[in-house]
């Protein structure tokens, strides 16, 4: 048994975020993520050398319409630059017709974080001193009665008086709870999707940004697929080329031809950029769908647009006020999104200290 002010479930953003704000309180809390590292849904691939190679999560932020994510960008001292638009866009049809050029639908004001969005969260790891980290833990269940709460671990069990439950609504929902849920916040949870939970990303490096020579913003709009949406990755510290896909193609197929989908990414990038984008120096693709502390099962089921804002009741304290939901979908500002995950934590614990136990 370990006693905190608070815990924290979940070591994405929101959580993250949550411990910053606990500590600048001079709480104490005790954080408890399922995976190996933090960041959750943030997570960048790194080259051989170390350097930036990608997002496999999200790679925008919109500071100039967010004003949460500009606040905490400002607070962490995080550089950031604009989205390289320069150029024509190309719509791709497929192998039966040529490539079309393009000036696409602009994408002002999507901003990208130099080094990759993971900056983000280790700019936010890099301010915890009190809090004590657990990785490698899903918890398990989650026990209220009038004297705290107690978090519960295949291994570990941990008190305090308070919890803040950081990760995705409907996984929250799955843990064990003593007592059991209001049936009316389980629906609630249980409702609200995850967004891009069912989202696979490819990542491809090169040794060079060769699209740009010839006046392509590396922006492709498909029907065709296997990628429906390319866009440049490139990042300013490195001569690298660095293009990104969302990939259209079913999650069982996505699984069941992994081989194929390489090489159709390959073919099509081919027939987009031509024979110079064969020249890959790496090739990674990240399938959010197999990520069990992102996704449900209902995630997989649809429909896929983006969150609505969430049920009111997600925004309460809850369980006598010891409890409070807090992760980007429960944001009604920016729900799905980074800005959505900084608002839920800074609303939660803001709604969390207020309420007097
Ligand atoms: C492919 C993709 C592209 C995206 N693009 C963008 C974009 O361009 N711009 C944008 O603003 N947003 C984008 N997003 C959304 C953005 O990533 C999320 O809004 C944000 O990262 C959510 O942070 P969070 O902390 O709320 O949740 P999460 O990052 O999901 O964190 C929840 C944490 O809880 C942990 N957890 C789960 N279950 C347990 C358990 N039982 N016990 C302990 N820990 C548990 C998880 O491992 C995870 O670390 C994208 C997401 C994806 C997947």
């Amino acid at each position: 048994m370990s006693h905190f002010d608070a815990i924290v479930i979940g070591g994405g953003l929101a959580g993250l975020a949550a411990c910053v704000l606990l500590e600048e309180q001079n709480l104490s809390a005790c954080l408890i993520e399922a995976r190996g590292d933090l960041g959750g849904r943030v997570r960048s691939f790194t080259d051989p050398d170390g350097g930036f190679a990608g997002d496999a999560g999200p790679s925008w932020v919109w500071p100039g319409y967010q004003p949460t994510v500009a606040r905490w960008l400002k607070r962490l001292d995080l550089p950031i630059f604009e989205q390289y638009t320069q150029g024509s866009g190309l719509l791709d049809y497929g192998p039966q017709r040529e490539v079309e050029a393009r000036m696409l639908p602009h994408q002002a004001g999507s901003y990208r974080l130099e080094g990759g969005t993971a900056r983000l969260v280790a700019a936010m790891a890099d301010q915890l001193s009190r809090t004590q980290v657990i990785l490698n833990t899903p918890v398990t269940s989650s026990a209220v009665d009038g004297n705290g709460v107690t978090v519960t671990t295949s291994d570990s069990t941990h008190d305090a008086p308070r919890v803040l439950v950081a990760m995705p609504p409907r996984l929250a929902a799955r843990l064990r709870w003593t007592p059991a849920l209001p049936a009316a916040l389980k629906q609630d949870l249980t409702s609200v999707p995850t967004w891009m939970a069912s989202q696979a990303k490819v990542v491809l490096r090169y040794d060079r940004p060769f699209w740009r020579d010839k006046g392509l913003s590396g922006r492709v709009l498909s029907q065709a697929g296997p990628c429906g949406e390319i866009h440049d990755l490139c990042d300013p510290g490195s001569k690298q080329g660095i293009l990104f896909g969302f990939l259209n193609w079913p999650v069982e197929m996505r699984q069941l031809r992994a081989d194929a989908l390489k090489h159709a990414v390959l073919d099509q990038l081919t027939r987009c950029f031509g024979p110079k984008a064969e020249a890959v120096r790496g090739l990674e693709i990240f399938d959010w769908a197999q990520e069990p502390f992102t996704t449900d099962a209902l995630d997989l089921e649809g429909p896929f647009r983006h969150p609505d804002p969430p049920p009111r009741r997600l925004q309460n304290v809850q369980c006598d006020g010891r409890v409070m939901f807090a992760c980007a979908e429960c944001s009604s500002q920016s729900p799905g999104l980074i800005d959505g995950a900084l608002d839920a934590a800074e609303q939660a614990v803001a709604r969390l200290l207020a309420h007097r136990l």
